[in-house]
């Protein structure tokens, strides 16, 4: 079968499972949307026919496309306006306290239109593909009420069948309690149980769900409730994990057998040890650590040494990471969390498709495994992590098409 493109490079890094990786100075072949095969050397005169589009990547590294495997895509306004009052110490959850920060985007996303929020979310979308982001997860969370829940879940559909991005969509009913029920969290979590999850889980609007498990938003009792609640209608489970205080919600996540726990600055030795046993892959946000101005990053060195499956994601949200680029936060995990380049593209390919649960479909070079490439203006993958503060991307095949060429999208 002669293959639709084929990719000539002498820097191929393919991201199978484990470290070390290695270089390979061959091809890649794609037919359809498909990897059709890879492998060192010349493309064989066999899958080459007269309509095979060939590109010469010599000299340029090609990667898998890079997995955002934590967003908060979808959300309304932005807020530049608490940066002064984080200058002056304020922390989140005093921020919160005064009715700021998540609740003010609560106030945005419930007044837009839908229109709005999608021609936003289309903006962070090609933000995102231009950098190299070839699939997303997305976090519904800043409605927090049926109407406006379902409004944003509906939204990324629709994006998801109109932008090259492929978003996997996360219900987060249970990021903060909204400020109508500030004096009666558990009417709001009746909501939920009885209301939202099974309204979203029979639409079919979400394949993930998650909980803030956090002091001052949702308890680790309460957020085993809705994990068990979830679970019964068929969600795949994140749960956002010792982020602040720590609170053994790592420990809940492998319990519940959660596909991931995120954050995990506060997380205990026992609790990463028992994700470790249980394969639970941790998400870490070094931007957000940045952003926060925490003056420490979740600790990925140990846990890697360890041998957890650690991937990287960007936690994109307009109050602690309004970033969608994933080379600005490669540059926070290598210079903030002493992680290697490779270590960090290990991160944001193979174990972020873990973390999304398609890693029998995305994050790797192999045959069968959906064309989802990078081409990078770059000698070398440590060269990207190096140069820093600039885009690298030349081009982006998301399903076998080409949506990228020379850093624009087509
Ligand atoms: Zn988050």
């Amino acid at each position: 079968m002669f293959a639709d493109l084929i990719i000539r490079s002498d820097t191929i890094v393919s991201c199978e499972e484990h470290l070390p990786f290695k270089a390979v100075d061959g091809y890649v072949a794609v037919l359809k949307d498909r990897i059709q095969s890879f492998a060192a050397g010349e493309a064989p005169a066999a899958i080459c026919g007269p309509d095979t589009h060939l590109i010469d990547a010599r000299g340029q590294t090609v990667v898998p496309g890079l997995i955002d495997s934590h967003t908060h895509l979808i959300h309304g306004g932005s807020r530049e306006n608490e940066l002064a009052l984080k200058l002056k110490g304020a922390s989140y959850l005093e921020i919160l306290k005064m009715g700021g920060g998540i609740l003010s985007t609560v106030a945005a996303t419930r007044n837009a239109s839908r229109d709005e929020l999608k021609a936003k979310a289309r903006q962070s979308l090609d933000q995102m593909l231009l950098h190299g982001t070839t699939t997303v997860e997305a976090k519904s969370g800043y409605g927090l009420d049926l109407e406006n829940e379902v409004k944003c879940l509906e939204l990324a559909r629709e994006l998801n069948l109109e932008h090259p991005v492929d978003i996997v969509s996360t219900y987060m009913g249970a990021h903060a309690i909204p400020a109508e029920y500030k004096s009666n969290p558990d009417e709001y979590m009746q909501l939920m149980l009885d209301t939202v999850m099974p309204y979203v889980a029979q639409a079919g609007l979400a394949e993930f769900m998650d909980v803030f498990c956090e002091e001052g938003v949702f308890s680790p009792a309460q957020a085993q409730i809705l994990m068990e609640a979830g679970q019964k209608l068929g969600f795949k489970l994140k749960i956002h994990a010792d982020e602040i205080i720590p609170l053994q919600s790592a420990e809940l996540a492998t319990v519940m057998h959660a596909i991931s726990a995120d954050h995990l600055l506060a997380a205990s030795d026992e609790g990463l040890q028992a994700m470790q046993d249980a394969g639970v892959t941790a998400v870490l946000l070094p931007g957000t650590s940045f952003y926060l101005m925490l003056g420490k990053y979740a600790q990925a060195r140990k846990m890697i040494d360890k041998g957890m499956r650690v991937a990287l994601a960007s936690d994109y949200n307009p109050g602690t990471c309004p970033c969608e680029n994933l080379q600005t936060v490669m540059t926070f995990a290598c210079f903030g969390m002493h992680l290697s380049p490779v270590e960090i593209l290990q991160a944001m390919t193979i174990n972020a498709a873990h973390a999304v649960d398609r890693a029998s479909e995305i994050g790797s070079i192999a045959a069968g495994k959906r064309a989802d490439l990078l081409i990078l203006n770059a000698p070398n993958w440590d060269y990207v992590v190096y140069h820093f503060g600039i885009n690298h991307v030349d081009k982006v095949i998301k399903n076998g098409v080409i949506v990228v060429d020379n850093g624009q999208l087509i």
